[in-house]
């Protein structure tokens, strides 16, 4: 709850922020307050604000939310379900179990020329460890896929990976989270 989801003006979900920069947004006039915790209030000598949950900007940004890449987010982006056969393995907690997990080279690097593969699904050449090259897969996809391409390895794809869209972006933050908090849902 010490966090604030960010929207933009047309209401888009933006980004996750610290509520110590919510509030500065809120009290410089950046940012207007859509949901609050009820019955919370950031107190000061003068002051006793509703905690924000949700803000939005006044004026539309046309920043993206950005993901760092690594193995969490590419599992993050696939749901965490192996792109091969399907399997999203969980905790008992219902959480993934990202240990039953890798990041699977579609193209493999053994078939890299010069760091780069070429995708024959996007008709482009990529460098091998890219957004567009990875996938999640499970450990028993990634070891009999090994060195071959889905085609060679018989093993299509169920989805082609892709860059993170704005809707994957705040998707994979949320992910992060053990619970989304009530006030955002809507
Ligand atoms: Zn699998």
């Amino acid at each position: 709850m010490r966090q604030v989801l960010q929207l933009n003006a047309d209401y888009q979900p933006l980004k996750i922020i610290r509520w110590q920069r919510a509030v500065e947004l809120v009290l410089s006039g950046g940012v207007v307050q859509v949901a609050a915790w009820p019955n919370q209030f950031v107190r000061s000598p003068s002051l006793a604000l509703p905690w924000p949950a949700v803000v939005a900007l006044r004026r539309f940004s046309v920043q993206r939310g950005r993901v760092r890449f690594s193995s969490r987010s590419v599992h993050a982006r696939d749901n965490f379900t192996c792109g091969y056969c399907g399997l999203r393995p969980t905790l008992t907690t219902g959480r993934p179990d990202r240990h039953q997990l890798t990041v699977d080279h579609v193209i493999p690097r053994a078939q890299a020329r010069e760091g780069k593969v070429y995708l024959p699904w996007t008709r482009k050449w990529v460098n091998t460890t890219c957004w567009e090259n990875v996938s999640t897969a499970c450990r028993s996809c990634n070891a009999r896929k090994a060195d071959r391409t889905p085609a060679q390895a018989r093993m299509p794809l169920r989805i082609f990976p892709r860059v993170p869209t704005q809707h994957d972006v705040l998707r994979m933050l949320l992910s992060r989270l053990v619970e989304v908090p009530e006030p955002w849902v809507p």
